[in-house]
């Protein structure tokens, strides 16, 4: 279910930004439903944002807890974060953090074919090196790819205060 943020002067909605936390962050935690008990994996990604839809592609063995729960229960939740900076102050109440983040819902899907995981691979090194590669089908053979196509997300920022 989408919920706001509760601290509204702390939310991202510009598109440019958003762009900027997932093409710096590199790194997402992706919260999963195993039984009753949650499970969070940290894992780099790629994306693709069009129209302010996003989908993230990562990849990874060909087994594994988090590829046995997505095939059980598909729902994950995304939390992504960078521009990671503490700060302090006289007193422990002036002492913070300051991010930009993002969070979402979303749906995973395993990518098994060779194509498919081709595709994700060019996405997720395009996301962590700026560059673009190719892939064979042997270099994709022992990869699995997992697409999450993320239905509502939030992003925000908590600037360095002025003092
Ligand atoms: C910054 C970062 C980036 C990463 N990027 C990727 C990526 O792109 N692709 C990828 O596949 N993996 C990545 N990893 C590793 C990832 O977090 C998992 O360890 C890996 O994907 C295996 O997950 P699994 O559920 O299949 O683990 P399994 O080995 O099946 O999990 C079994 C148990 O091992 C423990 N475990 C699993 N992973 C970790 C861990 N990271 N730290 C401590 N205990 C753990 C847990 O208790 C878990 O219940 C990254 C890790 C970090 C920290």
């Amino acid at each position: 279910m989408k919920r706001g943020i509760t601290r509204r002067e702390r939310e991202v909605t510009d598109m440019d930004e958003i762009i900027g936390i997932l093409d710096r962050a590199r790194i997402v935690h992706v919260g999963m439903i195993d039984g009753n008990m949650p499970y969070v994996v940290p894992m780099n990604y790629g994306y693709t944002m069009e129209d302010g839809k996003l989908t993230l592609y990562l990849h990874g063995a060909t087994a594994g807890r988090k590829l046995d729960i997505i095939r059980v229960n598909p729902n994950v939740f995304i939390e992504i974060d960078t521009d990671v900076v503490p700060f302090d102050g006289p007193s422990a109440c002036q002492h913070g953090t300051c991010y930009s983040s993002i969070m979402g819902e979303g749906v995973a899907e395993l990518i098994e074919d060779i194509e498919g995981k081709k595709q994700a691979l060019t996405y997720l090194m395009k996301t962590q090196t700026g560059k673009d590669f190719e892939f064979s089908d042997k270099m994709v053979t022992g990869v699995t790819g997992i697409k999450i196509t993320v239905s509502d997300y939030t992003a925000k920022k908590r600037p360095m205060p002025k003092r």
